[in-house]
């Protein structure tokens, strides 16, 4: 068998087309005919009130504490099991994350920690849906109702998810999409915010055209632009844009063709859970997942460490997720784990990734699988 890659960025075969017309339609920078494409089918797709393309859902974050007001001294509760972007933006405004221990079996943020973490110097609570599969957000929702703070959802992973019939990233005042190339969905590198309420949008688009009414001024609002607050560039080109729309267009079919490997991964890696070998992912009957991860636990860091090495020298590619970001040099300055970590280390040295990707194919998942099932003989 040839090297199966870890990720293999998703391409569908239209992308450069849509590039071309980009660039022959002489509009390539921010906010042209593919990024709005781009904006609307989101839109329509999640039910959200309002989309906007960004460079990266890091970026999409930092527009989320920007349109908070998060400021020096406020704190922020969010898992410590995550990419270390969900921190950044916040840290990035002076504030504190707080970190919240996972529930073991979703690796989400456990939802029943997360009021006992509440301050008066709270902000925001930002849960991650970790591999597309939602947070219990009704709880958390309610829990921001009572102390009267916003919601800002990681979503990186979750578009095409949802929790309670209801899409990933629109629950939270703000939701945060992620296009990097390692997502279901890619335009390189971007990403989207989406926006709930209307009272945001003016907001949102200033802080994103450089602190100016542009956007505005695009659609004949205005006659003229002007600095209007502070901001920074967060549009993305209109040619990754092209690039992503190719995709979107597809995204029922890719969705469909990574939801298959995934229960193909599952059901042959079954037989291995039910004897009680390793662990395999728990997808909550209210949620929805989009195959974006496929992963299985083993018994400690010590066994992954050798099924990683096994399947290397098999010619597979696996990955092992996030060093808690409590434990990393920043966490330490950044941020506090709030109560016990109980699972959030142990769970995340037991975690391996196998390869998953649009155009993997069934032969490639049987023959990972049987790499797996031999480690185990
Ligand atoms: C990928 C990812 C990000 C960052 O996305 P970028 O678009 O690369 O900025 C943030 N959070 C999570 C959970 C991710 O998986």
């Amino acid at each position: 068998m040839d090297k199966i890659d870890f990720n293999v960025p998703p391409y569908t075969g239209k992308e450069m087309d849509y590039i071309k017309q980009a660039v022959d339609d002489k509009k390539i920078c921010g906010d042209g005919s593919f990024t709005k494409a781009c904006n609307q089918w989101i839109e329509e797709k999640t039910g959200t009130k309002k989309c906007l393309l960004t460079t990266s859902c890091t970026h999409a974050t930092e527009m989320a504490a920007l349109l908070a007001d998060i400021k020096a001294g406020d704190e922020v509760i969010m898992p410590s099991y995550t990419f270390v972007s969900t921190a950044d933006a916040f840290v990035l405004r002076g504030a504190t994350a707080v970190f919240v221990d996972i529930r073991p079996d979703t690796m989400n943020m456990d939802e029943t920690l997360v009021e006992d973490a509440v301050t008066d110097r709270t902000k925001a609570i930002v849960p991650v849906h970790y591999a597309g599969v939602g947070c219990e957000m009704d709880e958390i929702m309610e829990i921001a109702k009572r102390h009267d703070l916003f919601v800002v959802e990681d979503a990186a992973q979750g578009i095409m998810a949802s929790y309670k019939g209801k899409a990933l990233g629109t629950f939270g005042e703000f939701g945060c999409f992620s296009f990097h190339e390692t997502k279901n969905f890619s335009m390189g590198e971007g990403g989207a915010i989406l926006i709930r309420d209307e009272k945001y949008i003016e907001d949102a688009e200033i802080i994103r055209e450089k602190g100016t009414d542009r956007s505005k001024y695009y659609r004949g609002q205005v006659d003229k632009y002007r600095w209007q607050n502070y901001g920074s560039s967060y549009l993305p080109s209109d040619m990754n844009a092209a690039y992503l729309y190719a995709q979107l267009e597809l995204a029922d079919e890719i969705t469909q063709a990574r939801m298959d490997r995934w229960n193909q991964y599952h059901e042959l890696l079954l037989p291995l859970a039910e004897a009680g070998k390793i662990e395999l992912p728990f997808i909550p009957a209210h949620c929805t997942h989009n195959a974006h991860m496929f992963y299985l636990k083993t018994k400690d860091l010590e066994e992954r460490s050798r099924l990683d090495a096994f399947l290397k020298e098999k010619n597979i590619l696996p990955a092992s997720h996030y060093v808690p970001l409590h434990s990393a040099p920043a966490g330490i300055k950044f941020g506090r784990f709030h109560g016990e970590d109980k699972y959030t280390t142990k769970e995340s040295e037991r975690l391996l990734r196998l390869p998953m990707f649009y155009k993997l194919t069934a032969d490639e998942v049987e023959y990972i699988a049987a790499q797996v099932k031999a480690f185990y003989q």
